[in-house]
């Protein structure tokens, strides 16, 4: 948890979201500016900064945040959808705390 960190509020409670799935390593709600008919991120409870803070620890959960991908879409009426991380301040991150974007519709 990092204490000024958007997505650790959302995961707390702190900041509501829309969220559409949770478990003990991962909560996944909709983005708030959505930049498709469907719009939302799969993000770790674990605070991670980015894909540049990931090591070998992370492995798992990387996976899982892959394999969520295409169950949650699916759950959301896509047939097809695009995945996106973005990573670094020069690789267009906002927000620094890992997460991975579906986009569908
Ligand atoms: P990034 O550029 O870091 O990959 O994307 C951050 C994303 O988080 C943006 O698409 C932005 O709209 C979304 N976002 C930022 N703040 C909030 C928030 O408080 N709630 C939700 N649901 N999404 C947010
Ligand atoms: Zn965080």
């Amino acid at each position: 948890m990092s204490v000024d960190c958007i997505f650790c509020k959302i995961v707390s409670g702190a900041i509501p979201s829309k969220k559409i799935y949770e478990d003990d390593d991962v909560i996944v709600f909709d983005d708030i500016k959505p930049s498709a008919k469907v719009h939302f991120l799969i993000v770790p409870k674990l605070h991670v900064e980015s894909l540049m803070s990931c090591e070998g620890a992370h492995q798992a959960l990387l996976g899982k945040l892959l394999l969520l991908a295409p169950k949650l879409a699916a759950e959301q009426g896509l047939k097809g959808f695009k995945t996106l991380i973005n990573t670094g301040r020069e690789g267009g991150q906002e927000v620094f705390h890992l997460h991975l974007h579906v986009l569908g519709g």
